[in-house]
């Protein structure tokens, strides 16, 4: 069953469609009880990027976690809901983005648990490339059974967030910023994903592609209607699934392709075992990737060592589109921003890179630029 795949039409979160469709979906792994055992605590490990409202589109719908807590109290009533968000792992912030995506909600509704725990604990990462070693959110690390309940969508760096992706959010806090600069290349960057998704181990993915998100993910891209859910216990092989349905090659999903060149799965879906509604029936034509162009992975590796840092991306607010509100402030892991008048402001050389402000500010309101040496590159080498 490692392989398996089962996907769904669902054309809206409508509440009976959606406990409906994750009744299908679970029914061909086994149920419920393929992955808890009665008393046993379940964490459900959902997508809360940010605190924003589940009509934007950036976080797992509300529908479909309380669909998933409603499949696990037939064998438990120790169901937590938890992320840990970008931004700062405090109860107080963690309350705020569980109010606003709609978790806080459904925990109210359904007895289920808000997981406020705050702990970390460090596990070795058996078959890690880049690290051998990660910190990762004590409450999942120690649930009975983790299960990743995610969001269809793009994202600037990897192209896609999915299964593989929705991980990296085990990772406490803005820690999991600092390895936007530890890790500039999509490519590193890729491995750690794959690395913390091997540390982290869930037991079930599900996915949320009722409402998908293409374009300038993960935070304002567009939203889209893919119309379906999927689920399977193996994260790659539900990224390449979701790829197949979508028509993009996987290696554009670049945690899968890093997947792909490690060997830790196929490179293409044909071999996976796929239950459920025929791919052909679900299949999303136009999807559109990120349109960032990265040009690190083409700058040799002596270059990207001594001038690695002159060559990262700046993070720079643009006016008109800022509404000075003060989030980054508060979420900036150097304290390299500050208001003026009616714009935040960056410094640059406090700056660690981590695009923390670029993936968190809700008004789209800080552009990345490539510094001089990146442009004359560019020009010189066309790339
Ligand atoms: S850049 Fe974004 S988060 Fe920062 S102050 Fe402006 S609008 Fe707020
Ligand atoms: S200003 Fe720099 S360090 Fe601060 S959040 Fe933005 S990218 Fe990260």
């Amino acid at each position: 069953m490692a392989g398996r795949v089962v996907m769904k039409a669902c054309s809206s979160y409508e509440r009976a469609s959606v406990e409906r469709a994750v009744e299908e979906l679970f029914e061909p792994l086994g149920g419920p009880g393929a992955f808890a055992g009665e008393g046993q605590s379940v964490f459900l490990k959902v997508n809360a990027l940010l605190g924003a409202a589940p009509e934007k589109g950036v976080t797992t719908h509300p529908e479909v976690v309380r669909a998933v807590v409603r499949q696990f109290q037939s064998v438990t009533d120790r169901i937590t809901i938890g992320d840990s968000p970008g931004g700062p792992f405090t109860a107080g912030y963690l309350k705020r983005v569980y109010e606003k995506t709609g978790f806080a909600e459904v925990a109210r509704d359904t007895g289920a648990e808000l997981s406020l725990d705050t702990s970390t604990t460090t596990v070795s990462i058996s078959g890690g490339k880049v690290l051998k070693t990660i910190m990762i959110c004590g409450a999942m690390h120690s649930a009975d059974c983790l299960v990743s309940v995610a969001k269809f969508k793009t994202h600037m760096f990897l192209n896609m967030s999915g299964a593989i992706k929705n991980l990296f959010g085990s990772v406490p806090g803005a820690n999991k910023f600092s390895y936007h600069s530890r890790f500039p290349r999509d490519s590193d960057f890729s491995d750690l994903i794959v690395d913390v998704l091997l540390a982290s181990a869930p037991d079930l993915h599900v996915m949320d592609a009722v409402v998908a998100m293409d374009g300038n993910g993960p935070r304002v891209g567009n939203l889209i209607d893919m119309g379906m859910m999927a689920a399977g216990t193996d994260a790659f092989a539900l990224d390449l699934a979701m790829m197949d349905v979508i028509g993009i090659e996987p290696e554009k999903n670049k945690a899968l392709a890093a997947a792909i060149r490690r060997g830790l799965c196929q490179g293409d879906s044909r071999g996976l075992e796929m239950v459920g509604d025929e791919v052909g029936s679900l299949r999303y034509r136009g999807f559109r990737l990120p349109d960032k162009k990265d040009i690190s992975e083409r700058v040799p590796d002596f270059v990207m060592k001594r001038f690695g840092e002159r060559m990262a991306l700046r993070p720079v607010p643009v006016e008109g589109k800022c509404t000075a509100c003060g989030k980054c402030v508060e979420i900036c892991p150097a304290g390299a921003i500050t208001i003026e008048g009616k714009l935040a402001r960056v410094d640059q050389k406090k700056c660690q890179r981590c695009y923390c402000c670029h993936e968190l500010c809700e008004q789209d309101a800080i552009e990345l630029e490539r510094p001089m040496l990146m442009k004359l590159m560019r020009m010189n080498r066309g790339i």
